[in-house]
């Protein structure tokens, strides 16, 4: 049986990744931080109790060197970061720590007591930035516009330098925006489709959020974390971009998972002024606050996945509308169940 460690395994895809290899026979170790923050999304997904934990902090070294050393496993995915663009403007230092020397801590931790297990770094299409309106793909010049993309370029170049000069099987996955019920509610998605449920249930009235006009490459996380694993089994390791090769604006997001709670909305007013109104009500379901806006913006991110499904097999199914679709209709189930 093979054994697999998965930091940060009590997020969005550190649980999909669990219920994915628990399925085909791993023993699972889910390296978390103290405390149960995340423990919803494996009970959620049937699997709690199933994977066995270990108390691992990506910020210190000696933890994670006994972590391996216990451990030995064959496969570890890096999934730990200060995961939310908005928070890195507001602590960078402790962004930078995780997300970047983090990485550096893993690999070193991994040449010293397991060479052999394979690595894999979730890197991010942040890093591309301000790449500007084209498919990205691998070799395309990064350009990243946040404390969360600087710091993760540097945990994607440190996995590609530890492969280089000491021969370590370490891969990145650069993973455009991947969505599910079980993101976090600080992303506008997941923020909007809970919010989309809660007016509709009446449990409140409207939602805030800032750029209507930002346009990412959203896929479904169940299908990425498949990706992720194919990445891990390649003879040799590499670095690949999983995308859906589709971009929607937050806009579109909104409207979507609007009509999916059964709202027809239109906009009213101009850039902060701007308003969703419901067409039947006239009420203002979304408005616009400066609150929301980022300091340094990624307008556009549309991926290009050709090497995934060439060397992987790996093409996402999912599309936008059903991704809005099952986002919104798992957030009206979780309220109709908690009543
Ligand atoms: P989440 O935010 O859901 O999960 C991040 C996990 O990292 C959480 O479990 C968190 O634990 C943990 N973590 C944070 N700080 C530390 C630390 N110091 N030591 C150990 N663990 C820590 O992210 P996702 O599952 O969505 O993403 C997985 C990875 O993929 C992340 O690295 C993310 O940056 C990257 N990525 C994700 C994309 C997406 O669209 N989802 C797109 C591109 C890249 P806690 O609950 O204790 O904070
Ligand atoms: P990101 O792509 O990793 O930054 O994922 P997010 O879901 O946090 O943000 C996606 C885009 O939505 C960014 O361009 C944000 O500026 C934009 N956005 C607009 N309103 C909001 C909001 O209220 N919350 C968040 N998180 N993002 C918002």
């Amino acid at each position: 049986m093979k054994k697999a460690l998965i930091t940060g395994n009590r997020g969005q895809d550190g649980a999909y990744l669990s219920r994915l290899l628990l399925s085909k026979g791993y023993v699972v170790y889910g390296a978390d931080r103290a405390g149960d923050s995340g423990l919803w999304r494996l009970r959620e997904l049937g699997i709690e109790g199933q994977v066995k934990d270990v108390c691992l902090d990506i910020l210190e070294l000696s933890n994670i060197m006994d972590v391996m050393d216990r451990v030995h496993p064959d496969e570890v995915y890096n999934f730990a970061a200060q995961s939310f663009v908005q928070t890195s403007f507001e602590q960078p230092i402790l962004t930078a720590e995780i997300n970047g020397v983090g990485v550096a801590r893993m690999l070193e931790a991994i040449r010293k007591t397991c060479p052999a297990a394979r690595f894999f770094q979730a890197s991010t299409a942040e890093l591309f930035g301000r790449a500007g309106e084209k498919p990205l793909t691998e070799g395309i010049a990064f350009y990243p516009k946040s404390p969360y993309s600087v710091a993760k370029l540097y945990g994607h170049w440190i996995t590609v330098n530890y492969r280089e000069a000491y021969g370590l099987h370490a891969s990145c996955g650069i993973l455009f925006n991947h969505e599910s019920p079980l993101r976090g509610e600080e992303f506008v998605t997941r923020k909007i489709t809970s919010a989309a449920a809660r007016i509709k249930k009446g449990l409140q009235e409207k939602v805030q959020v800032g750029n209507l006009d930002a346009r990412r490459d959203w896929g479904f996380a169940e299908e990425y974390v498949e990706g992720i694993w194919r990445i891990l089994q390649q003879p040799e390791a590499g670095d690949y971009v999983l995308a859906t090769g589709e971009t929607h604006s937050v806009r579109e997001f909104i409207e979507a998972a609007f009509l999916a709670a059964g709202f027809k909305l239109e906009w009213s007013g101009r850039a902060e002024g701007e308003k969703g109104l419901d067409v039947m009500t006239g009420k203002a379901l979304v408005e616009v606050s400066k609150e929301f806006y980022r300091q340094s913006e990624v307008d556009f991110l549309s991926g290009d996945a050709s090497k995934a499904k060439a060397e992987l097999g790996w093409v996402p199914k999912v599309k936008f509308a059903e991704l809005v679709s099952i986002m919104v209709k798992a957030d009206i189930k979780r309220l109709e169940v908690k009543r």
